[in-house]
């Protein structure tokens, strides 16, 4: 297959690479300088899209993504798939997907979860919306570059699935560094507690998974030094995109919510930014009641 490739950064670079690794002809652009094994480096959005079966984006957010696709969008040939990969605010899903089926385009918004390792290994898993025959011609880049795709529904689908989910683990990671900080303050051993919660109906995945207490369950960020792992800005990112959502749908999210204002105080006010997201609880470790 022909594929453009549209955002070769952290994320975009390593799936291009895989794209063309097997096999695949990948014409790439990004406003950065990059060099990617494999992939044909062009001038332009427009360039990259022109002559391609299938474009991918992987972009910062919504905003860069409208103004890709207004210059993409005429650029396509009739019946490609626009296949966006970037984290973006379902509002802007919804009109890009809207835009590129009114051009005749099959368009998938399908954010991702696995961080740089997963896009380096292979390894993401996709959330994707749009129509049956979009998805189905996506799923076979979505098999190179992952190892599992959920067709959750129609446009913006994806986005919707990415952000509850990153809402829950926001919110998830909050109350479980709580409750150790709450623990060290009460005497009680780290190690017992993890023994207890993540046998009992405290556990998580943030507690069984990716445990914020250094020395404590499987390896994670925390026996790291904090380093990400996945960052607290990016789960800023992931939880302002939630409240944004949750306003324009009217939904009532205070827990949400409250993890947003947290994170943003810890990224933007404190020495959260550029640790990982679970350096919460160093953070509640440092605190008191007042
Ligand atoms: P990044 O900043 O490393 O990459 C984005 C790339 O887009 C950059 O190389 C930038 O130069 C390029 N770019 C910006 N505007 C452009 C334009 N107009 N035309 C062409 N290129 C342009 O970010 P990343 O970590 O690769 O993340 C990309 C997306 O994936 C984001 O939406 C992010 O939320 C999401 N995501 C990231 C992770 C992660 O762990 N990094 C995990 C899941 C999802």
């Amino acid at each position: 297959m022909k594929i453009g490739f549209i955002g070769l950064g952290n994320m975009g670079g390593p799936m291009a690479a895989n794209l063309a690794k097997a096999g695949h002809e990948v014409a790439g652009f990004d406003m950065a300088k990059v060099a990617i094994d494999g992939v044909t480096l062009v001038n332009s959005g427009a360039e990259a899209a022109a002559d391609a079966d299938v474009v991918i984006t992987m972009l910062p957010n919504g905003q860069i993504l409208r103004a890709v696709a207004n210059d993409i969008i005429p650029a396509m040939k009739p019946s490609a798939a626009f296949i966006d990969c970037s984290t973006v605010d379902v509002d802007s899903a919804r009109a890009v997907a809207d835009q590129a089926i009114a051009a005749g385009l099959l368009p998938v918004d399908a954010p991702v979860s696995g961080g740089i390792g997963g896009a380096a290994g292979g390894t993401l898993t996709f959330m994707a919306g749009g129509s049956a025959e979009a998805f189905a011609k996506a799923d076979p880049l979505f098999d190179i570059m992952g190892q599992k795709a959920v067709h959750c529904g129609d446009s913006g689908a994806g986005q919707a699935a990415k952000i509850c989910n990153n809402m829950i683990l926001g919110v998830t990671m909050i109350a479980t560094c709580e409750a150790f900080a709450l623990a060290d303050k009460l005497g009680l051993d780290r190690q017992k507690m993890f023994d207890v919660v993540s046998t009992s109906s405290g556990y998580s995945w943030t507690m069984n998974a990716y445990c914020p207490a250094p020395g404590v369950g499987p390896q994670s960020p925390a026996d790291n030094g904090y380093q990400p792992g996945f960052a607290s800005d990016l789960m800023l990112k992931d939880l302002r995109l939630s409240q944004q959502a949750a306003d324009s749908a009217n939904a009532d999210t205070p827990m949400g919510q409250l993890a947003q204002d947290l994170y943003a105080q810890f990224v933007e006010t404190e020495d959260g930014a550029g640790t990982d997201f679970s350096a919460m609880l160093p953070r509640f470790e440092k605190r008191d009641r007042g």
